[in-house]
């Protein structure tokens, strides 16, 4: 164990899954709180760049804690040793069920006040996307209905869309810049979709994690500066990017295709793109049951970053990549694009 010094003036924090894509937005929210951020880690790093997350958290001021979820003593040790009050999860889509043994551990020991088990994303009880993305929610139904069957205190975050351009077959989009040669517009590209950058799932998700207005509640993040569809969001780019692009329709049958090719994880991606863009899982109903809360509402005061602000960090993404290739001699890639001039009919 790798202690380190931060002030604990709200309560303790447990991270697994620290070393992952929405992990470590977390993570890095959890310490800009001041909290006590301890992360789980296990003993080998898969790559290098997991090592380097790590050293980065910890040089942070977390403590890095060694183990793997699985192992129920061991949690149970480390919750009680650390005095874990409250313990997020952001285990990736394969790993879901792995947190059977956590939600025992913490019932077990009794003392945790929040768990946030891996949701990150929409209503599982609620959004019905094909397979094989349907059975992924299933799995996070079957956390949800353990987590309530043993009286552990919770809040599930479903964050929506993280604000990049949303490919279909990608599991990560926000690390990948929008197109640069055509779109790929999903149906008529009309349908909305809430877009949050990743720092804020992060801010928003450590504001949530013992704030007493979401306790055994849904939390949704449902920014209206970022309620986009497809068709704004392309208009968005080229205005970023000061040219415009060719559009291709990418049809309701081209998505439920890839779904059924039934490969993971992309087919997975396919199959939430289809139930996002063609039948608007994020926007076709209304937060109005007793247990659930929206976070614009809890925290009025707090502003989102909009999507215009995170496609400006993709610009600034191309030009250091396109100095850096310049330095390295390496001719930048023609696109073959035809550079337009924007027209009214393209805003
Ligand atoms: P990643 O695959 O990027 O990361 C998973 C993390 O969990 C890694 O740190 C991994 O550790 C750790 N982990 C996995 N299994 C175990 C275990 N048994 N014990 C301890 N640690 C473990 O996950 P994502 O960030 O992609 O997914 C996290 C959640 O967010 C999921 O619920 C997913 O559905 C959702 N999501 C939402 C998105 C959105 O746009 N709203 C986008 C992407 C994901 P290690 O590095 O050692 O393997």
């Amino acid at each position: 164990v790798i202690t380190a010094s931060v002030a604990a003036s709200k309560g303790r924090v447990l991270i697994i899954g620290a070393t992952g894509f929405i992990g470590q937005f977390v993570a890095e929210a959890s310490l800009d709180s001041g909290r006590a951020t301890f992360v789980l880690a296990r003993s080998f790093y898969a790559s290098p760049s997991k090592a380097k997350t790590i050293k980065s958290l910890q040089d942070k001021g977390a403590t890095v804690l060694h183990g793997v979820m699985k192992d129920q003593e061991l949690m149970e040790r480390l919750l009680k040793e650390h005095e874990i009050e409250i313990v997020i999860s952001a285990v990736g889509g394969a790993n879901i069920l792995d947190q059977l043994t956590l939600v025992r551990a913490i019932k077990a020991v009794g003392t945790i006040k929040r768990f946030l088990p891996s949701e990150f994303g929409h209503d599982v009880d609620r959004a019905d996307p094909v397979e094989p993305g349907l059975t992924m929610y299933k799995e996070k139904r079957e956390i949800r209905r353990l987590i309530e069957e043993c009286g552990v205190p919770y809040t599930y975050i479903l964050c929506n869309s993280i604000a990049s351009w949303p490919y279909y077959d990608n599991t990560h989009p926000s690390e990948v810049l929008p197109p640069l040669d055509q779109f790929q517009i999903y149906g008529d590209g009309t349908v909305k979709a809430y877009f949050v950058a990743g720092s804020d799932i992060g801010k928003f998700t450590m504001k949530a994690a013992d704030d007493f207005r979401t306790l055994n509640k849904s939390v949704h993040f449902r920014p209206s500066c970022n309620c986009l569809n497809i068709n704004e969001l392309a208009s968005l780019w080229e205005k970023k990017i000061g040219r415009v692009l060719p559009r291709v329709t990418v049809t309701e049958d081209d998505l439920l295709a890839a779904a059924r090719e039934n490969v993971i994880p992309q087919s997975i991606v396919a199959s939430f793109t289809h139930d996002i863009f063609i039948k608007g899982c994020q926007v076709n109903f209304s937060i109005d049951g007793p247990d659930e809360v929206e976070v614009s509402d809890l925290y009025s005061d707090e502003s989102f970053r909009t999507v215009d602000a995170c496609f400006d960090d993709f610009v600034v993404k191309m030009e250091i990549d396109r100095r850096k290739s310049a330095n390295e001699g390496i001719t930048t890639k023609n696109h073959g694009i035809e550079v337009l001039p924007i027209t009214a009919t393209c805003a």
